[in-house]
């Protein structure tokens, strides 16, 4: 999965999960194109959820919770809670990261930051070793 930077920008959804980390993207069979693109294959709970289809962010510029006056609301707190406790990431880190420095900087960080360290695949936050050729990335310095 070589994500190349202008797919990566594309791929950042609105509460800040960056897609082509997402093993449901990853996947070799069935692919999901991502919160930003068609609903094939993509997960009810995905296209259902209350954040993409939250008609406060809709009217945004950026169309990133970032912009919103309740931000974070409380249903982006508990996505952040468990992403933060189940896969090493924070969807507010990251929205405050993209609104600060720009999101050519965020999706150089993500690309250094979630690169297998063995083979440069980008990995997934959804598993701990890398799908291409196993290496632990458990351990990946951030
Ligand atoms: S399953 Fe959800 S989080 Fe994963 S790539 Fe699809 S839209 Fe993004
Ligand atoms: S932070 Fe604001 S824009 Fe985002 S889901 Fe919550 S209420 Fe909607
Ligand atoms: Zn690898």
């Amino acid at each position: 999965m070589c994500a190349n930077k202008i797919n990566m920008a594309t791929l950042i959804a609105p509460c800040g999960m960056n897609c082509t980390l997402c093993i449901g993207y990853q996947r070799q069979k069935n692919p999901c194109a991502g919160c930003n693109l068609d609903d094939t294959n993509k997960p009810k709970s995905c296209i259902r959820c209350v954040i993409k289809t939250c008609e406060v962010r809709k009217q945004t510029d950026s169309g990133f919770c970032y912009e919103c006056s309740k931000y974070p609301c409380t249903r982006l707190k508990q996505l952040d809670k468990r992403y933060r406790s189940r896969y090493r990431m924070s969807m507010l880190e990251n929205l405050d990261f993209i609104k600060s420095q720009g999101m050519n900087a965020f999706v150089e960080q993500e690309t250094r930051r979630w690169s297998c360290l063995d083979c440069g695949q980008l990995t997934s936050v959804h598993r701990e070793n890398c799908q291409r050729c196993g290496a632990d990335t458990s351990g990946n310095p951030f």
